[in-house]
């Protein structure tokens, strides 16, 4: 156990109290509160679809540039800890986020064949922008992919990608919407994009329009291919 933790006691991503037992990342109590992303998925987004589909309702309507993408949690099951994660500073939920991630990852990266994940040379987060930066103090996924990195070896390039407009309320807006709001906020900066593979990594997916817009602009840019990994995903929309 941390020393740190004695004074300041790590909370728990599912319950905000101080984790029990202490020394784990989160309760004995809460380890099964979060839903993990299940087979079948989306064999482009990841995202859970009806037994038999192969794709889900938005990527058989909209072309993605991205090429696979995975995800380690429903969302539904994880957005009050998401939220308080982003918003309410609660930034030691990313060591237990990471690891969680680290093991989809491993997961996804052992899958052989055809639809086989491209092993990322790095990883890079999707930027906030800088005012965003100034009054929230830390990029959620930056953090995300720096504590992933730490567990798979997979390096963050965090300064590839920067957003250079604020696109406020996005949740207020429909996916055709959101799609047109995001076109040319991303910009990719330096030599590491020239990188084959690269992996995103963001707190959540939704319609895709963000981390497909950072796809657009780093196969713009030269990489070879892109794919993503997020914490959490939505649900098939056509899902009854
Ligand atoms: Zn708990
Ligand atoms: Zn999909």
């Amino acid at each position: 156990m941390r020393a740190a933790d004695l004074l300041f006691p790590r909370r728990c991503p599912v319950c905000d109290r101080p984790v029990l037992p202490r020394g784990g990342l989160i309760c004995r109590a809460c380890a099964d509160s979060f839903v993990p992303v299940e087979e079948p998925v989306c064999l482009r987004c990841g995202k859970p679809v009806p037994e038999g589909a192969a794709l889900c309702r938005d990527c058989r309507i909209r072309p993605h540039w991205y090429e696979r993408g995975c995800s380690v949690f429903v969302y539904r099951s994880i957005s009050a800890s998401l939220y308080r994660f982003k918003y309410e500073g609660r930034r030691e939920y990313a060591d237990y986020y990471a690891e969680r991630m680290a093991g989809r990852l491993e997961s996804v990266l052992s899958q052989q064949g055809a639809g086989a994940f491209p092993v990322p040379d790095a990883l890079v987060p999707v930027p906030v922008s800088a005012r965003r930066l100034r009054t929230r103090g830390y990029n959620q996924a930056a953090l995300l992919a720096e504590r992933l990195s730490e567990k798979c070896g997979i390096p963050v390039l965090a300064d590839v990608l920067r957003r250079d407009t604020d696109t406020a309320a996005m949740r207020l807006l429909g996916a055709a919407q959101r799609y047109n709001n995001l076109k040319r906020t991303f910009h990719a900066y330096g030599n590491g994009v020239h990188l084959k593979s690269i992996m995103l990594i963001d707190d959540i997916y939704t319609t895709g329009a963000t981390v497909n817009a950072c796809a657009e602009e780093l196969l713009r840019a030269g990489a070879e291919r892109v794919t993503f990994m997020t914490l959490a995903i939505g649900e098939d929309t056509n899902a009854e």
